[in-house]
């Protein structure tokens, strides 16, 4: 199927991708530790690959597993995404790659044909344990429904995602170019069940579809979708939905399935087969590096690598390093430290050499309208960054501030340089804060 359709936004350069690339050594690793998740190692301690090294008694998608082999070298506290302290089990690298025997390896799937002989609710319960929250993001929603009864919400539309959020970081598109159909299908066959999705749609960018994967697509009744991969921010979720279902979710916290659509990266599901076939839990991550780097790559890391060893496998920042940011250019966020271990949500790194950061300050809007041509959500950006400047939050509320996904792309086009997504976090912020008080 060929998308034609007038999507607002920015337009990037599409990235130039190879196939992920395995890190080589990595000395240690950090794996943070969630609130009420339990470590259950203690210093000095043998640990193997995918051993449970913590434990939530909440939320079994929280667990940890080792990513490497080695010795615990203690609980100790790292830096988070926002620069806060988290605790985290330390592990030296042996080198060794020993591999914990998995628990339920004699339960491990390897033919889609045998999961209908699993239950979908034990089935996302066992993907949940291996670290995947299938429950909370894939399987069906329950709501009570109006009269009081407890109801499922349905599934209609699976959609893999190989297009990404942030070009030029890539690393859905890179996992595209490495792709074991098996492990394609066992996934997708996985989320289906799980899910109980009727349809299923492939996001491929323009161009990188293979005629093995057109066929396989053909014969497994899977609906292709080529889109653009520059297109900034199209590949969101709730965006991506709305443009290949026509349904539209709202923002910003609307979860997808009470509109049954579910979005799932390429990345995840090949892991997620990974994990089926071996009956061990994922403990790699996919990350894109690219940006002020000698040789920009994708890179499959074990989890709680230090964001400096990553850079490090890249030959290292060309130039002065200027910034580090978490995601992407558009919608990342800065590191505070570079000894941060990755984890299993990050997506990619990009690096901006002290040359390249922009000095400047902003200018007073100048009403040139560039901010609402570009706005996927159809909001007045000019107009709410005003707003909020001069603390006219309620206004700001009433012209749908909330439903801004902080995308960027309106301050990406403005030529006065408006910090338009500060202003609009400064307004919700303080809204949020009003409304807790009443
Ligand atoms: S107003 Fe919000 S959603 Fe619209 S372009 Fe700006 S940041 Fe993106
Ligand atoms: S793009 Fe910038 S200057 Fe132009 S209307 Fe929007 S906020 Fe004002």
């Amino acid at each position: 199927m060929k998308i034609e359709h007038l999507f607002k936004g920015v337009r990037r350069r599409p990235p130039n991708v190879s196939p992920p690339a395995e890190i080589e050594s990595v000395q240690r690793v950090f794996l943070p530790l969630q609130p009420g998740v339990k470590a259950l190692v203690e210093a000095g301690q043998e640990v193997a690959i995918g051993q449970l090294v913590g434990a939530s008694e909440d939320s079994p998608a929280q667990n940890v597993h080792a990513s490497v082999s080695g010795t615990v070298a203690g609980v100790e506290m790292v830096t988070g995404v926002a620069g806060q302290p988290v605790n985290a089990v330390a592990i030296i690298n042996d080198g060794k790659n020993t591999m914990a025997p998995a628990e339920d390896a004699a339960l491990a799937i390897r033919e889609p044909e045998t999961l209908v002989s699993h239950k979908p609710l034990e089935l996302a319960g066992r993907l949940d344990q291996a670290g995947f929250d299938i429950s909370a993001t894939v399987g069906p929603k329950p709501y009570i429904s109006m009269n009081g009864v407890k109801q499922i919400r349905k599934i209609d539309y699976l959609i893999i995602s190989a297009v990404d959020y942030d070009p030029p970081v890539a690393p859905n598109q890179a996992s595209l170019a490495d792709i074991a159909q098996e492990e394609l299908v066992l996934g997708i066959s996985a989320l289906v069940h799980v899910s109980g999705a009727k349809k299923v749609k492939l996001a491929i960018p323009k161009g990188g579809v293979s005629k093995d994967l057109e066929k396989l697509a053909y014969d497994l009744n899977w609906e292709m979708a080529s889109v653009a991969a520059g297109q900034y921010p199209f590949a969101w979720d709730n965006l991506l939905i709305n443009q290949l279902t026509g349904r539209e979710v709202f923002f910003p916290e609307g979860d997808s399935r009470d509109w049954g659509a579910v979005v799932v990266p390429l990345p995840k599901v090949l892991e997620l087969a990974r994990c089926l076939m071996t009956g061990k839990p994922a403990t790699t991550c996919t990350l894109a590096v690219s940006g002020d780097v000698n040789q920009p790559k994708v890179l499959k890391a074990p989890c709680g690598t230090p964001v400096k060893d990553l850079l490090e496998a890249c030959g290292g920042v060309s130039g002065d390093q200027g910034k580090v940011i978490l995601g992407g250019p558009m919608k990342g966020q800065a590191l505070f430290d570079l000894d941060m271990p990755v984890t299993k949500d990050m997506d990619g790194l990009f690096v901006q050499s002290a040359e390249k950061m922009a000095k400047f300050s902003d200018h007073p809007c100048i009403h040139c309208g560039r901010c609402v041509q570009v706005c996927p959500v159809n909001l007045i950006p000019g107009e709410l960054g005003k707003l909020c400047e001069y603390n006219q939050f309620e206004e700001a509320a009433d012209k749908d501030l909330f439903q801004c996904i902080e995308c960027g792309a309106c301050a990406y086009v403005c030529p006065a340089r408006r910090p338009l997504v500060q202003l609009f976090q400064y307004g919700k912020a303080e809204i949020q804060a009003e409304r807790m008080e009443q």
